[in-house]
Formats: C-alpha cells, structure tokens, sequence
C-alpha cells in the first residue's frame, strides 16, 4: 500500500473519526493524517494512536478497520 508522508495537524478543522479507535477526534485537538493511494482515503488518528500503530509495525500495511483497537494500544 502507498502512502502519502505523515503529517503533523496541530488543529484540526473539524471533528474526525480515528482510524484506529474509532473515537472521536475533537474539532482543535492534534491529529496525524496521510493520505492512502489506491483506496483514496485520508486516515485520521490520535496521536497517541499512531504510536501504537508504529509499535505494532503495520504503519504501512492495510490497516484494520477503525474500532479494532483501543485508542493507544495495540491489542485488539
Ligand atoms: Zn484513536
């Protein structure tokens, strides 16, 4: 899978699902987003969050679908 580089949002515009946890990420909270060629979407995560993911070592690799994991951890 290809992705675009990560990028820091200080503040977000609005309110956004995490792609990790699926909780909400609040409208001005901190988040990183990329972008995924091929399935066009945009992912969204706490921070925290993709820390677990980076942990976990499938930063690049199709990700689970949102909700399958705790915000910031990585077991299911
Ligand atoms: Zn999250």
């Amino acid at each position: 899978m290809k992705i675009s580089p990560v990028k820091d949002v200080k503040r977000t515009q609005k309110l956004y699902r995490c792609s990790w946890c699926y909780e909400i990420i609040e409208k001005g909270g901190p988040c990183k987003t990329w972008f995924t060629y091929g399935e066009n979407t945009t992912a969204r995560m706490h921070l925290e969050c993709f820390d677990a993911m980076k942990k976990a070592d499938i930063y690049d690799d199709e990700l689970p679908p949102a909700g399958t994991f705790k915000r910031g951890c990585s077991v299911e």
